[in-house]
């Protein structure tokens, strides 16, 4: 790495992994295949912030995002793949399931409901209808 005598590597997510900076003298360090597996946490956990703050996922609070990171980067190691990409497949891999049901059970929900007003508006319409109006 050679950036500085006391290296603290943070990383951005950025273009083809070249996200390494060191924060102790401020150095852009790149991509650099060494930080991505001795650092593999704290590349997961900046990708899970960057998710979060484009509201790309929520996760809702530390010790549940901490749970997240570490099974990513056991996945990570079983793998053997330390890119952005294999990270933000692991993460979703696990946190995909919960939030596509919910969202699955709300969308049936909301048509069911949709189907219910549509029914009750149509008795309606057809309660104001005096049987005089009704054709036989
Ligand atoms: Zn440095």
């Amino acid at each position: 790495m050679n950036c500085c005598k006391d290296p603290d590597p943070q990383y951005y997510p950025g273009m083809n992994e070249k996200g390494w900076k060191c924060l102790s003298c401020n150095k852009s360090i790149g991509f650099n295949p060494d930080l991505d597996r001795s650092h593999i946490l704290e590349k997961i956990e900046s990708i899970m912030q960057f998710l979060q703050m484009a509201d790309m996922a929520y996760f809702s609070n530390s010790s549940e995002g901490e749970y997240i990171s570490i099974q990513v980067k056991e996945a990570c190691k079983k793998r053997k793949e330390y890119d952005q990409y294999t990270i933000i497949l692991e993460i979703f891999n696990i946190i995909q399931p919960r939030h596509a049901k919910f969202y699955k059970t709300r969308t049936l929900e909301d048509e069911e409901l949709e189907n219910r007003r549509n029914r009750r508006n149509l008795n309606k319409l057809f309660s104001n209808i005096t049987a005089e109006d009704k054709l036989y």
